[in-house]
């Protein structure tokens, strides 16, 4: 069993902290674990996140804190484990937050280093952060900002950028829903996913750090997801040690019924 999608942000660059996440994924029986880091860590990605900064304060100040690294860190880390032995194997890669217009940054930082895998996320509408806090969505318009969300995830796709595609419905992580019914949308989601070879994820991360109810894409996507054969992988969206293998095969079971 595998888990694609686990941060390891928030300890040192060191084989001590890598082992954490090894030592939980073989005791939860996983054999192979995808350690990645957001674009938003590394300054290599700054000028992405100037319509992020200037959206507000709050966060303008959230992205400074967390844009502290260079990419070449990650990749020595990399570099450095890649020589060491661990008893599951691990691939690594990034979670890059998709802007339209950064196309060929995002391109140029993933070819400048032989990453395992990429996913690519859609965090930001318009410079909107949708699953910061609750209160943000005071005053929006649900059904627009949908449709920008799923007309961002189409150009991710098509970008032919990624090998993944993030948790494909995120946008409902503070419950609100669209009047208008996305089913078009997510055949042409499918259809675009399996022209370019990508995976979706099946993630348990809105349930894991948002104690939200459903585990994983909504029923309607999942259905037709399915349906369409686009691969699925499962996904925790660990932030800690502790978090890995949550909800894989939980995930899983739920797939096979
Ligand atoms: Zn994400
Ligand atoms: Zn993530």
């Amino acid at each position: 069993m595998t888990d694609v999608h686990i941060h390891i942000e928030r300890g040192p660059y060191t084989k001590e902290w890598i082992d954490r996440f090894v030592k939980q994924a073989v005791s939860m029986g996983i054999d192979e674990i995808y350690l990645l880091e957001h674009s938003h860590r590394f300054i290599e990605f700054a000028p992405m996140y100037a319509s992020v900064c200037e959206y507000s304060d709050y966060q303008k100040n959230w992205y400074k804190s967390k844009a502290t690294l260079s990419i070449k860190d990650f990749q020595a880390l990399i570099t450095e484990m890649r020589s060491r032995e661990f008893p599951v194997k691990i691939k690594w890669g990034l979670e890059v937050c998709y802007f339209p217009d950064f196309e060929e940054l995002i391109g140029d930082i993933l070819n400048c280093f032989t990453f395992d895998f990429s996913v690519g996320s859609i965090h930001w509408v318009n410079g909107f952060g949708f699953d910061h806090k609750a209160e943000f969505w005071n005053n929006m318009d649900i059904d627009q900002i949908y449709f920008q969300y799923y007309s961002l995830m189409l150009r991710l796709v098509k970008s032919g950028l990624f090998s993944g595609l993030a948790h494909p419905d995120s946008i409902k992580c503070f419950h609100h829903y669209p009047v208008q019914d996305l089913t078009d949308t997510y055949h042409l989601l499918a259809d675009e996913l399996n022209a370019r070879h990508m995976y979706a994820e099946q993630s348990g991360g809105l349930a894991l750090n948002y104690g939200f109810e459903e585990l994983g894409m909504n029923q309607t996507m999942l259905r037709i997801f399915k349906n369409k054969n686009v691969a699925i992988r499962f996904a925790s969206d660990a932030h800690k040690p502790e978090d890995v293998g949550a909800n894989i095969f939980k995930m899983q079971e739920m797939m096979q019924a």
